[in-house]
C-alpha cells in the first residue's frame, strides 16, 4: 500500500513506534528489504538520496511502486536530503510520495523561504515533506555529507520553523552523525534535548544517522517519540560485507543469482534487527483499523 509520510507516521506517533527508512542504492536493496519487511509486517520507508536517485534511474522508482502496490504493508518513498528545489520537483514527477529539502546550511530565513515554497508545491500533490533544522554531524564517509561538528535543534527555533513553513516532519539533531562511527568517535544523544522537542512540536520527529548509535539509546529515542530513522550504512556494510566474502570464496562465481542471495541473507539480518530495535514489527494491522 502506497501511502504519503504524513499518514504513514500519524499511526507510529500514535502507537510509539518508530518506521525504518531504508536508503535503496539498487534493486537488491529493493528486494532484501521488502522481503524482509513482509516477513515481520512493518511498514516502511525506501528512500533515495539525489545522487542514488540519479544513479539508480526512474525504473527502480516504478519497481518500488509496483512493489508498494502488490503488498499489504504500508510503503513510503521518500527523497532523502532533497538539496535544490528542482531535485525535488523530478523526485515528485517520478512518483515519490514524501520528499526532504534540506536547507539546513542555508541562513534560517532563506531556509524558511525555500521549505515554504517546496510545501505549497508537495502538498498540493498529496506528498509530505520532512526538513532538518540543526546539523547532523558527518563521519567522513558517508555520501550524505553532514557538517563536521553538531549543532543541536532549538526548540524555540523549531516552533517557529514549523508554524512558517508548514512541514509535516522534522529531522532533528541531537547527536548523531552520518555514516560508520570511527572507533575512537563516541557519539551520545542528548536525550533532554528530544524530550523537549517533543513537547513543544506536534509533528513527528525523524533521526537522521543512527547506524552506530548505541542500540539502548536508539530504543529510548524511540520511546520519547521518534517516528522514523534513516538506516543507510548498516544495510550497505552487512551486503557488500557478504559480497566480499562469497567473491573471494567463489572465484569462478560470474551470474548474479549465484552471488547475491548470500548477500540478500545477510542484509535481511541487519533489517530485521533494525525492525525490532523501532518496535515496528507486526504494525501492519494499525493501518487497516
Ligand atoms: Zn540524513
Amino acid at each position: 500500500m502506497l501511502m504519503n509520510m504524513k499518514d504513514l507516521l500519524a499511526v507510529a506517533n500514535e502507537k510509539g513506534f518508530a518506521v525504518p527508512a531504508f536508503n535503496i542504492g539498487s534493486d537488491q536493496l529493493l528486494k532484501a528489504v521488502m522481503q524482509q519487511i513482509k516477513e515481520m509486517d512493518s511498514p516502511v520507508i525506501l528512500e533515495m538520496s539525489p545522487d542514488e536517485l540519479k544513479f539508480v534511474e526512474e525504473s527502480l522508482i516504478q519497481g518500488m511502486i509496483y512493489e508498494a502496490a502488490r503488498t499489504p504493508n504500508p510503503v513510503v518513498i521518500h527523497l532523502d536530503h532533497g538539496d535544490t528545489f528542482d531535485t525535488v520537483m523530478r523526485a515528485i514527477k517520478a512518483g515519490f510520495t514524501s520528499v526532504m529539502i534540506d536547507a539546513s546550511t542555508l541562513p534560517y530565513e532563506e531556509n524558511i523561504e525555500i521549505t515554504k515554497k517546496v510545501c505549497e508545491v508537495a502538498h498540493s500533490v498529496n506528498v509530505s515533506v520532512e526538513s532538518e533544522l540543526g546539523t547532523i554531524g558527518q563521519t567522513g564517509n558517508s555520501i550524505e555529507g553532514g557538517t563536521t561538528g553538531i549543532i543541536y535543534t532549538d526548540p524555540k527555533e523549531a516552533l517557529d520553523f514549523v508554524e512558517k513553513t508548514g512541514i509535516d516532519t522534522l529531522a532533528v539533531a541531537i547527536g548523531t552523525a552520518h555514516g560508520i562511527y570511527p572507533s575512537d568517535m563516541k557519539p551520545e544523544l542528548r536525550l533532554d534535548i528530544l524530550q523537549t522537542l517533543k513537547d513543544t512540536l506536534d509533528i513527528p520527529l525523524v533521526l537522521h544517522g543512527g547506524s552506530s548509535n548505541k542500540d539502548e539509546e536508539i530504543a529510548k529515542a524511540v520511546k520519547i517519540g521518534i517516528s522514523k530513522i534513516n538506516i543507510s550504512s548498516d544495510i550497505k556494510v552487512a551486503f557488500y560485507t557478504k559480497c566480499r566474502e562469497v567473491l573471494t570464496k567463489h572465484p569462478e562465481y560470474r551470474e548474479p543469482l549465484e552471488i547475491y542471495p548470500e548477500c540478500i541473507e545477510a542484509c535481511k539480518e541487519v533489517i530485521a534487527n533494525k525492525v525490532n530495535l523501532f518496535d515496528s514489527a507486526d504494525k501492519v494491522k494499525y493501518y487497516y483499523e
